[in-house]
């Protein structure tokens, strides 16, 4: 059969903490045209550690990349139509490698991980001049969330890594740096670069001059010759090595939450969008300029689309376990075999019937930052069962998302009218309806969930030197929405966020 005839297309590698995925678009519609997905295994060798095997994850890519343009040939469409790829991935999760041999020298630290608790504490009490040293110059609190303190351990812990160090053998990245470098070349010529967005995690990089700090570095005793080059988000950074794409350039690099406010379209200040996947990031625009903020949420640099445009920042409140409940419950309970089921369990029921469920398991984010909270499961009784612990674990997941929106309202002065969401958990109808009735503003959802890869794809269509995607908003304007209205009234809604809050102190100042 002969070729559909096709406009250009953008590929996008959307690498998660749960999953990676493969998504090709049509560059003048925005159309999903076909896609993978492979999930990724994560290892939990001790209590609060979480790691993830580099190699896995850079498999998982070239697998999905072939995968989805076999599906395509299926569809009759030509891969030669595919004229960038854009990465978006898992933020903070730091990867030191060889780049002599292209292996990594120890397991991905993903970001979740606790073991830098103690690490934490002893820099915290080292912080020069006074408290505000790493916040005004980072946006974020010194906290093991962020990528310094994890490399910080594996600096001091893995003798392999110190060898490779001093025989200046060693690369650090964040996931980003990892795919581009191995799937640019790798030993052959990879390149080693992040972009802005996903410097900002890393607690090394100064977000109002872009450039890695010296004095940061310094403080943290990191190395800065195994630091990658940091770019914009948008530009041809080299060209696929291998594979069914060999040659198509790289050409958009944003961390996930930056990527999916992008593919919200949420340019303009003040504009926010929630996404729900292992954890929950809530993200509002601020503009060109950097807000600190009062109620602990994080600046951090939004995007940055071309190396002659200005950089856009945004305040951001993190979630650290929102899927991550819902797969718990899958694979340490096993009260359900796939993350979908949860929805049936909680519509039997309704209610947690007075059942809280803070699910604490790294410490408590945005806006407590408490690294010693710990989970809790409270006010069970007799009458308490599996479909009403269910409930609750999707409940937590909107209370704790009401709490970073109240810190974002108070932080931006102008409360949110409505709340623009994706990620996997936006499918489970419930958790949207319930997030509506407890923010008790209108939650809004694109019909095209995959946002965080459309915004890869667009900031790698429109790079210099690609041209093929416009990021005029008019663009999109044929999305469509999906809308939930709060069904109960504001007083329900207080009573049960009210009771919640009291559980979340439950939770905290667990480990002493
Ligand atoms: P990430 O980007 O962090 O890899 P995803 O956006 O792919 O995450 O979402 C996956 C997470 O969403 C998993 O933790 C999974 O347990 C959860 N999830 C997926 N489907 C549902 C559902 N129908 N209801 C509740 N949670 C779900």
């Amino acid at each position: 059969a002969e070729k559909a005839v096709w406009g250009p297309l953008v590929g996008a590698v959307d690498q998660g903490t749960s999953s990676t995925r493969f998504l090709v678009f049509n560059s003048k519609t925005a159309e999903l045209l076909s896609h993978h997905q492979v999930e990724i295994k994560q290892e939990f060798p001790r209590e609060g550690w979480v790691e993830q095997d580099p190699k896995e994850i850079l498999h998982s890519v070239c697998e999905c990349v072939e995968k989805t343009c076999e599906k395509l040939g299926q569809l009759n469409i030509d891969i030669s139509n595919i004229k960038a790829i854009g990465v978006s991935n898992q933020r903070e999760t730091t990867v030191v490698w060889d780049k002599s041999t292209g292996e990594p020298l120890y397991n991905a630290v993903v970001w979740l991980d606790l073991r830098t608790q103690s690490t934490v504490e002893s820099l915290s009490k080292r912080i020069p001049g006074n408290n505000n040293f790493v916040k005004s110059k980072t946006g974020l609190p010194l906290s093991t969330y962020f990528s310094a303190v994890k490399l910080r351990w594996i600096l001091d812990n893995v003798r392999e890594v110190q060898k490779a160090v001093k025989e200046n053998r060693a690369l650090f990245g964040t996931v980003d740096s990892w795919l581009i470098w191995s799937l640019t070349g790798g030993v052959n010529g990879g390149v080693h670069c992040t972009d802005v967005t996903n410097a900002s995690r890393t607690m090394l990089f100064n977000i109002h001059s872009l450039e890695w700090d010296k004095e940061l570095c310094e403080f943290f005793g990191i190395p800065m010759e195994i630091l990658p080059n940091v770019r914009s988000s948008s530009e041809i950074y080299g060209l696929m090595k291998a594979g069914a794409l060999e040659g198509v350039p790289i050409s958009g690099c944003l961390g996930d939450q930056s990527a999916a406010l992008v593919g919200q379209m949420c340019f303009q200040d003040g504009q926010a969008k929630n996404t729900y996947g292992t954890g929950c990031f809530l993200l509002c625009n601020t503009g060109r300029k950097c807000v600190f903020s009062e109620h602990g949420l994080l600046t951090t640099v939004a995007y940055k689309l071309g190396r002659d445009k200005p950089v856009f920042y945004a305040l951001e409140g993190s979630v650290a376990i929102a899927g991550a409940v819902i797969r718990w419950l899958r694979d340490n309970l096993g009260i359900i075999k796939t993350s979908e089921e949860i929805e049936k369990l909680a519509k039997e029921v309704g209610t947690s019937y007075g059942c809280y469920f803070v699910p604490a398991f790294s410490g408590l984010y945005a806006p407590y930052w408490d690294p010693s909270a710990r989970g809790i499961i409270c006010g069970l009784t007799q009458f308490t069962n599996k479909c009403h612990i269910a409930f609750a674990a999707l409940e937590a997941v909107c209370f704790q998302t009401r709490e970073i929106l109240d810190a974002m309202n108070r932080d931006c002065g102008i409360p949110l009218r409505h709340l623009q969401v994706d990620g996997g958990m936006t499918s489970n109808k419930i958790l949207m309806q319930l997030q509506a009735d407890i923010l008790y503003i209108p939650v809004v959802k694109p019909s095209m969930p995959e946002t965080t890869a459309l915004g890869a794809a667009m900031a790698a269509g429109a790079a210099e030197g690609v041209g093929v995607w416009s990021l005029e908003p008019e663009d999109l304007s044929a999305v469509t929405m999906e809308r939930f209205e709060p069904q109960i009234n504001a007083e329900e809604s207080e009573i049960r966020y009210s009771t919640w809050k009291k559980a979340v102190m439950k939770s905290m100042g667990w480990v002493t």
